[in-house]
């Protein structure tokens, strides 16, 4: 708090927000007149359906669904009609090699047609959609398509070379592997997609699908065990069609670009489904973050919204390019933020170079979709997530012990961020840990594990996690995870992972390891085990820092006190210690 509100003025508007007046919308919306815009297009409720058959059967079928922009700059557009066309053509498939509904589809990919192919037509098929990061290293993969019963693997002849040939064994569900990349099939089960989708015809029914069905396996990091696989169901789709109208205000005439990868949940949400649903174009880039490239393509793809997160934001701020001289983004309208806390420089830089304030929004895995927001006719406090879009509840609350729930009514008070339920897009489950689902909701709440304040216009603020989460560059580290692989060298006997503070990338992934007796702390064992960690990891989750310690702070249990690891890197109070193990 304590900068100004950036108020907001109507008078530009090329484009009427279709969100008018938030408070009225908040008294009067329900999630029914989602249902009476979707209705009447629907065989069930798939998403596939409600995202792209339905536009390929209307005057929106010539329109460019997915503008591809390769790294040399060569473009690739698909309509909403060819795109119907090849994920059927994908759907039929999975159906020729017995893939049956409820399956697991993986895709381990870069942003590659394939890979939005893949997802839609697993989701006609009415097999389960996950995605996995491609900066994933071996171990990460296998726990994800282990847990999440992997059937099918959509990927890259390099990508399978470097991380899962090596797994096979391992998943003896995993039955075959699509590349996307080779011309004729390897062998039985390592097929050539573009061989398959070739033979297959371009027309399917998509199949009858319930809107409790599950649809999508997305998986988060926990903190005391590995990664939890959050299930979505098809009737999610009303939240990312109601979000991208409310909240990143698609129109039918906007260039939208999203740039999460579709790794992660909002690139599947936002990356894929959401602008569909309203038969916008998207444009997705194959590339790397690079600033002059990002700017370059907003102004020669004329975006006009544009959704993107907080690290690549400090990125752009580091350089200060001069935006008015150098490009022409005059079409952008909109500019949305995800992931992490956004800072109040930022939204105010975006005021100031872009002409447009960043518009922060908050969510998780576990919601599907955006749950807090800043709207286009919001006055916007920087430093703040915004207001629960209409059709959600949210509160601070205080749990008890006892196992009560109190509601923190007064404004200004810390406490659990806690939404109720009962919105389409909630997880109904984390797959095959039910302990674990349950856990997460306490009377009429669902605790989101982060910690938040209200004030006293009921906007709301991050105030930090619950738990030993990491967060960098808006990615979930889990610190077990990235604990067990450093545990499997033979030199480590105990491992500690925290997340230290980093004005760049949110937080950076740090080890403290201490050794087995005999092993002597080195540069080159520490190097040795850096290498080790992301050989295994992968660079997305790998430690960039390891400090040695002759033991690690316990709690009489054993549980390593990652918290106290953690005050004492940052020179702050090391709270309570009356758990600690001494001697
Ligand atoms: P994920 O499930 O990977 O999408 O991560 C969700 C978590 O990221 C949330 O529970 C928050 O801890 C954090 N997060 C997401 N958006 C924001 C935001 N706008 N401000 C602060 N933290 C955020």
């Amino acid at each position: 708090m304590g900068w100004s509100p950036i108020e907001k003025s109507f008078k530009n508007w090329l484009v009427k927000p279709n969100l008018q007046d938030y408070e009225e919308a908040r008294r009067t919306f329900s999630w029914s007149t989602i249902d009476d815009e979707l209705k009447g297009t629907l065989a069930g409720l798939n998403i596939a359906d409600i995202a792209l058959a339905r536009h390929a059967k209307s005057d929106r079928a010539d329109q460019t669904a997915l503008r591809f922009l390769a790294k040399d700059w060569s473009i690739k557009d698909f309509t909403y009609r060819e795109l119907n066309a090849q994920t059927n053509r994908f759907a039929n498939v999975l159906k020729t090699l017995g893939v049956a509904k409820g399956d697991s589809v993986f895709v381990l990919a870069g942003r590659i047609p394939a890979l939005y192919i893949a997802a839609l037509g697993t989701l006609k098929n009415g097999s389960v959609f996950c995605p996995l990061f491609s900066a994933f290293g071996p171990e990460p993969i296998y726990q994800r398509m282990n847990r999440g019963d992997a059937t099918v693997l959509v990927t890259t002849a390099a990508l399978y070379q470097q991380k899962v040939a090596a797994l096979r064994d391992r998943l003896p569900k995993l039955q075959h592997i699509l590349l996307a990349d080779i011309e004729d099939h390897l062998e039985a089960g390592i097929w050539s997609l573009p061989k398959l989708m070739q033979a297959a015809a371009d027309d399917c029914a998509i199949a009858p699908t319930q809107p409790e069905e599950m649809a999508l396996l997305h998986f988060t990091s926990g903190t005391t065990g590995m990664p939890k696989g959050a299930i979505h169901v098809h009737k999610a789709v009303y939240a990312h069609y109601m979000t991208a109208k409310y909240v990143l205000d698609l129109h039918p005439d906007d260039i939208f670009w999203c740039t999460a990868d579709p790794g992660w949940v909002t690139g599947t949400s936002y990356g894929i489904i959401a602008p569909l649903t309203h038969g916008v174009t998207s444009i997705i880039d194959e590339a790397e973050f690079d600033a002059d490239r990002w700017y370059r393509i907003l102004e020669t793809q004329k975006v006009t919204v544009w959704y993107t997160a907080p690290t690549a934001i400090r990125r752009l701020m580091r350089l200060d390019i001069d935006l008015k001289t150098q490009y022409d983004l005059s079409h952008l309208r909109l500019v949305h933020s995800v992931g992490e806390p956004l800072n109040p420089e930022a939204v105010v830089w975006g005021q100031e170079k872009l002409g447009l304030p960043i518009h922060d929004n908050w969510w998780q895995t576990e919601t599907g979709g955006i749950m807090i927001a800043n709207y286009a006719t919001m006055p916007i406090r920087p430093g703040s997530m915004g207001r629960p879009i209409p059709g959600v509840e949210a509160a601070i609350v205080r749990r008890h012990e006892d196992g009560t729930i109190e509601q923190i009514t007064q404004p200004g008070m810390d406490g659990d961020l806690a939404l109720k339920p009962d919105f389409p897009s909630i997880f109904r489950g984390y797959l095959h840990d039910e302990e674990r689902y349950r856990k997460c909701f306490v009377g009429d709440w669902y605790i989101t594990g982060d910690l938040a304040m209200r004030d006293q216009d009921g906007y709301f603020w991050f105030v930090g996690r619950e738990d030993d989460i990491i967060k960098t560059s808006g990615h979930m580290v889990g610190p077990f995870e990235v604990e067990s692989a450093l545990m499997e060298h033979p030199a480590v006997a105990e491992a500690g992972v925290i997340g230290k503070p980093n004005p760049m990338i949110g937080e950076l992934v740090k080890a403290f390891v201490a050794l087995k007796p005999g092993q002597e702390p080195s540069e080159a064992l520490k190097l040795e085990l850096l290498g080790f960690a992301r050989q295994k990891l992968g660079a997305a989750v790998a430690p960039k820092e390891l400090e040695f310690q002759e033991s690690l702070p316990k709690t009489r249990s054993g549980k390593i006190m990652r918290r106290l690891l953690k005050a004492r890197e940052l020179g702050l109070p090391e709270g309570d210690l009356s758990t600690l193990e001494t001697g």
